[in-house]
């Protein structure tokens, strides 16, 4: 078995059925991410639009990709086509622009809301004022473009495994909040995405329904993203 098709394995053993497992294949080539393909996997996630556009015309169609990393609203109307899910709405702006671009060609994009749950000040994310604001809006009942699933949050890096896990449930807790407050009876709003190679076995115990893995499954990037 080849390290990509039994690391796929061995976090799947590691994960309930329920969470999914997002394959993080930013910076990693094409042959890589068809190996995971062939286990069966259909779930990856890129971070930049210009990589995630050149790999998914070289890769199958029937791939879910979720997006991941910060999205410039100039390049919105390049991923809207292709794109599962935006994990990493961090304003209204932006959210109203990918409705915007998916009412032009008729379709709906499911997204999740970023929070800033981690104490680093360059982690992009709404603060829960932010969310509050944007949710009570006027503006935001207009949208009908975009499907809200739920959160997504990075905690801080750090060894502080105490720390990790006070943002994740701070996360899980944003996320109870907002369910309660605005999407009572919306059954598309159920992900809480967080967890990453370091930290995904807290995020899971602290309620995690998505996690996006890069190096446990493709092994260590050369470049930081
Ligand atoms: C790169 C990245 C990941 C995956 O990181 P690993 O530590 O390699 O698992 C997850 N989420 C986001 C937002 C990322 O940018």
């Amino acid at each position: 078995m080849s390290d990509i098709t039994s690391n796929i394995k061995s976090l799947k053993e590691q994960i309930p059925p329920s969470v999914k497992l997002v394959a993080v294949s930013k910076t990693k080539p094409v042959s890589d991410i068809l190996e995971a393909y062939s286990t069966g996997h259909r779930y990856f996630g890129e971070n930049r639009v210009q990589e995630f556009l050149q790999k998914k015309d070289l890769l199958p169609a029937d791939i879910e990709w979720h997006l991941i990393g910060h999205l410039q609203t100039n390049k919105v109307k390049l991923v809207v086509p292709f794109i599962s899910m935006i994990q990493s709405v961090d304003s209204f702006k932006l959210l109203m622009l990918i409705n915007s671009e998916a009412l032009t060609i008729n379709r709906t994009v499911n997204c999740l809301l970023q929070i800033h749950i981690a104490e680093e000040e360059t982690k992009f994310g709404f603060s829960m004022t932010e969310i509050h604001d944007m949710l009570r809006s006027e503006d935001f009942h207009m949208l009908n473009s975009v499907r809200i699933c739920g959160v997504m949050g990075i905690a801080t890096f750090t060894d502080n495994t105490y720390k990790i896990q006070k943002e994740f449930r701070n996360l899980t807790a944003c996320f109870n909040d907002i369910r309660r407050e605005y999407f009572k009876d919306d059954r598309n709003f159920k992900e809480i995405s967080m967890g990453m190679s370091g930290d995904f076995k807290i995020a899971v115990s602290e309620g995690s329904t998505i996690i996006r893995i890069g190096s446990l499954i493709f092994g260590e990037r050369k470049q930081t993203n």
